[in-house]
């Protein structure tokens, strides 16, 4: 059985990780933490979920526990998932991470520390979305510059980060399909006198809205059509499901950075 630990737990992806933990087979809870000073901590994980008591209570630390799981699944805030990174790079745990909205050095920390401890970092965990991925790469491939891309993203009003991980994730796979460079090709909303579009830029439009769990449209426009590849999650328990996939695959492989593809077997 892997023994999973969840960082967040009282959060909204936290508590459909315990519920997805309680269903999957091949592991089970064996801890669960949220931030110190959350007025949860002490309450059962189990009860949390309506799933009946579990004898798991949400704890304000991973440093105690640290003993007490194989693989950390983390889906909480960036500077949380950086100490978590450290925590578990130092005791030889294994880790799931879901949390978004990380700076450049934060995913170096995370990159470095798959040189010690098998990681999954992915935007997105639902299976949908990883083949989204797919397709957006082969299309964008087969049209190339001859059509404008535009990134268009819609989530919760409590979402703190845009654009989306996942919006920026279909970014990088766009950039790298059209061999242009994100970083310089990236346009984030418009507004004013922008003038023409120019062509190659690839341009991201955020949506905040009352309680959508994520959705994701990847624009190809042309001359006289376009093309719209669009993914929509109705539940957070896709992510759930694929995050406690993530973690059970986790346990046959070596040191190294992994993402959704490879716990699919899509490379
Ligand atoms: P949320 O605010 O509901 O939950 C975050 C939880 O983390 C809260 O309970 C908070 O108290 C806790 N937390 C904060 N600091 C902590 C600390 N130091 N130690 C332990 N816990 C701490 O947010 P959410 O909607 O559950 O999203 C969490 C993250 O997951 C976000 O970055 C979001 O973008 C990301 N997310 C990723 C995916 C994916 O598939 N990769 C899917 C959904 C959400």
């Amino acid at each position: 059985m892997t023994r999973i630990a969840i960082a967040g737990a009282a959060g909204r992806m936290g508590r459909h990780l315990i519920e997805a933990t309680l269903q999957a087979e091949g592991s089970e809870l064996a801890v669960a933490v949220d931030r110190p000073g959350n007025s949860l901590i002490g309450a059962d994980a189990g009860d949390l979920v309506g799933q009946g008591t579990l004898g798991v209570a949400i704890g304000g630390g991973l440093e105690e526990a640290l003993d007490d799981f194989d693989v950390l699944i983390d889906f909480t805030v960036p500077d949380a998932t950086v100490a978590n990174v450290e925590l578990c790079r130092r005791a030889g745990k294994r880790m799931v991470i879901g949390t978004t909205g990380l700076s450049e050095a934060q995913r170096g920390v995370i990159v470095e520390a798959a040189g010690e401890i098998p990681i999954v970092f992915a935007a997105n965990y639902s299976a949908g979305v990883t083949l989204t991925l797919k397709l957006i790469d082969m299309a964008a491939r087969a049209l190339g510059d001859d059509f404008d891309v535009e990134v268009i993203e819609a989530h919760h009003r409590y979402k703190i980060d845009a654009p989306s991980g996942t919006a920026l994730r279909m970014g990088e796979v766009l950039a790298e399909a059209l061999g242009r460079d994100l970083k310089r090709n990236a346009i984030y909303g418009r507004q004013g006198q922008t003038g023409e579009r120019e062509r190659k830029t690839i341009g991201f439009e955020t949506i905040r809205a009352g309680d959508i769990v994520g959705e994701h449209t990847v624009l190809f426009g042309g001359i006289g059509e376009r093309i719209e590849i669009t993914h929509r999650a109705s539940s957070r328990m896709t992510f759930a499901k694929g995050a406690v996939r993530a973690a059970n695959w986790l346990s046959g492989q070596g040191a190294g950075l992994y993402d959704m593809s490879d716990v699919l077997g899509l490379r």
